[in-house]
């Protein structure tokens, strides 16, 4: 099997991104370096994003356990460093109808009771640890693109109020005008509440911060290059040192290493998401598309795309990231997400765009997120899958795996009844794992067809 799925540049720990988010990360300061020695402790933690530094944060806070966390580039050098920083429901990629057909309804409001809660979650972690992460809006708003769309998404937002519980409205065109902007896009849109848009970096910094106050011993710099079980102990080697453990918590999401546990490579379809973030904008440019929201929104697509204004008035703009991540195909492809930024927003044609960066999400062949302990060995736990919605998800994630782990410490080695049947367990594989990106681009190819034709 190669060592990586996409190509070479899309893994380079040791740069960071030229995002908008590094060039705007704050002073806090972490006291994170490499590991250099041969520690051991009772629980690593490969991955130093949300989900790893959310679980060293509850293991250590609420458990007491002895952590370290190992991370390969800088804190938050993964997607949670540079995502587009929308703290909203999803985490899945079924959608609530099929997920009842699946799970069965209690299971799925369980599901998505717990998406709420995981917004809630970031707000309290940001609130009790201080954390400077420029929280903006209050809601998620779902954009139709048709009229058609429009009859589509006010239906679903009927369901996900009666069935799921969750608090959706509906905005007319005209009403969308006067509220939030205009666009020759737009055909009406659906708010969601909760929702709120942060600064992922200066968020999962402030993660860290919080892990390392707790007690966690956070290295960045730290890849792991091999890991072997012995005995009941596992062996984490990194360049410079060894970590044993009794417990690994696997934490790398989208940027699983193909090499470094294969079970869980060919479960994992790691996908890119691009962003580009315009200059700072002037009031009368905002008035020319009748700009008055905060909250982060999207249009209601299969490929869509996600923005949001962020403090300093600049326009973020994401969506779906190159086929192979190599910089002839990412450039290619940030032609093309402009482009669509431009049919959106035409009043903005002549902007410049100041950054422009991509990363890898995740998803699974269950189109759910997957928390779990393998089967051959209880002492590994993962959590991986958010299928592009990681802030709620992935902190909520390190949570569920920090409080699993801590009591199974105590001998429960069955699933805490606490966590959704829906993301429990490891989903299968994905069929010919060495062709994920063929069958990936096959996909895409279907989706953009079904939505050209809604
Ligand atoms: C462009 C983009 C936009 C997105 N927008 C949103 C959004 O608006 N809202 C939302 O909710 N989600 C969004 N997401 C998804 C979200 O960022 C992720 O779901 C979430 O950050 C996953 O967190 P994680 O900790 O599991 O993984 P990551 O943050 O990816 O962390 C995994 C870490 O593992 C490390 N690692 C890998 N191999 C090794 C090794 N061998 N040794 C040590 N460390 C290793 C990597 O360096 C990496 O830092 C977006 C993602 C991208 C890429």
């Amino acid at each position: 099997m190669t060592k990586w799925l996409y190509d070479e540049a899309m893994y380079r720990f040791d740069s960071p991104e030229p995002s908008y988010w590094e060039a705007t990360q704050g002073d806090r300061t972490l006291s994170s370096v490499p590991l250099s020695t041969e520690e051991s402790c009772d629980v690593a933690i490969i991955g130093g994003g949300y989900t790893g530094l959310s679980a060293a944060y509850h293991l250590c806070k609420d458990h007491q356990l002895d952590v370290r966390v190992l991370e390969a580039g800088h804190i938050g050098w993964g997607a949670s460093g540079r995502n587009g920083g929308f703290c909203s429901v999803g985490g899945d990629a079924i959608g609530g109808e099929k997920m009842i057909r699946k799970f069965g309804l209690e299971n799925t409001r369980d599901y998505y009771r717990a998406q709420v809660a995981a917004i809630e979650l970031v707000r309290d972690i940001i609130v009790a640890e201080d954390i400077d992460a420029q929280r903006q809006g209050n809601s998620e708003v779902a954009i139709a693109c048709s009229a058609r769309g429009f009859q589509h998404l006010k239906a679903h937002a009927e369901f996900q109020f009666r069935v799921l519980g969750l608090d959706t409205a509906v905005v007319t065109p005209d009403e969308f005008r006067e509220r939030f902007f205009d666009s020759p896009i737009q055909h009406g849109a659906v708010t969601l509440r909760p929702t709120f848009g942060l600064h992922p970096l200066r968020y999962v910094r402030g993660l860290a911060a919080a892990a390392e106050k707790r007690g966690a011993t956070v290295h960045c710099r730290s890849e792991v290059i091999e890991w072997k079980s012995e005995g009941g102990t596992h062996f984490l080697r990194t360049r410079d040192g060894l970590v044993r453990a009794r417990n690994v918590v696997l934490a790398t999401n989208g940027f699983a290493p193909e090499h470094l546990n294969r079970q869980i490579a060919a479960k994992t379809m790691p996908m890119i998401s691009s962003i580009v973030v315009t200059r700072p904008l002037a009031a009368d440019e905002l008035a020319e598309q009748c700009w008055q929201t905060e909250s982060p929104s999207i249009t209601a697509l299969n490929l869509l795309n996600y923005f949001r204004i962020l403090p300093d008035q600049r326009l973020m703009f994401g969506g779906r990231g190159s086929a192979n991540g190599s910089a002839q195909s990412a450039a290619k492809n940030y032609a093309k997400l402009i482009a669509r930024m431009h049919e959106l927003f035409p009043a903005w044609r002549d902007v410049d765009i100041d950054y422009r960066w991509h990363g890898l999400v995740c998803m699974t062949r269950r189109l759910t997120p997957a928390i779990g302990r393998l089967e051959d060995d209880p002492s590994v736990f993962f959590a991986f899958g958010y299928h592009g919605n990681g802030v709620n998800t992935a902190t909520w994630a390190g949570k569920q795996i920090a409080d699993w782990l801590g009591t199974a410490a105590n001998g429960l080695n069955t699933a805490p009844e606490w966590l959704p049947s829906v993301v429990h367990g490891m989903p299968r594989d994905f069929p010919f794992a060495r062709f994920r990106l063929q069958y990936i681009q096959g996909v895409i190819n279907m989706l953009r067809l079904i939505d050209r034709l809604s």
